[in-house]
């Protein structure tokens, strides 16, 4: 066993996963309602329906809500991100001095992960 084998894509968030690795961030989007959700599933939140494509989105927005968490060796952020398209997404925000964060600051998704295998979407101040 490796160090990523406890990874398991699910049919349903294979396609965003498969993008992640690419640095690509896409977003579920309904082909019935037209919206735009997360987290990756394969049924719609807003209308129910299992008809879900995947839209390339550039992974910007601003911090809807923050928090510092100041147990660890260094202090991190937990933030819940405002994507242009609409969906609010739970993150990280890393790279910033946490005193320079405010309600509205506008972000940029990266990617980063413990293995190359295994991307996970943070955001970086732009
Ligand atoms: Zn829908």
């Amino acid at each position: 066993m490796t160090g990523t084998d406890f990874i398991a894509h699910s049919p349903e968030t294979k396609p965003f996963w498969d993008a992640a690795a690419e640095s690509r961030f896409v977003l579920p989007r309904c082909q019935q309602c037209h919206r735009t959700h997360w987290y990756p599933r394969g049924i719609c939140p807003h209308c129910l329906s299992t008809d879900i494509d995947w839209q390339e989105s550039p992974g910007e927005g601003e911090i809807h809500s923050f928090s510092v968490n100041r147990m660890g060796n260094e202090p991190y952020v937990l933030a819940y991100v405002a994507l242009t398209e609409g969906p609010i997404m739970l993150t990280n925000v890393v790279g910033a001095d946490p005193a320079t964060l405010s309600i509205g600051t506008r972000v940029k998704v990266i990617f980063k992960g413990a293995a190359p295998e295994a991307p996970v979407p943070l955001f970086a101040v732009r």
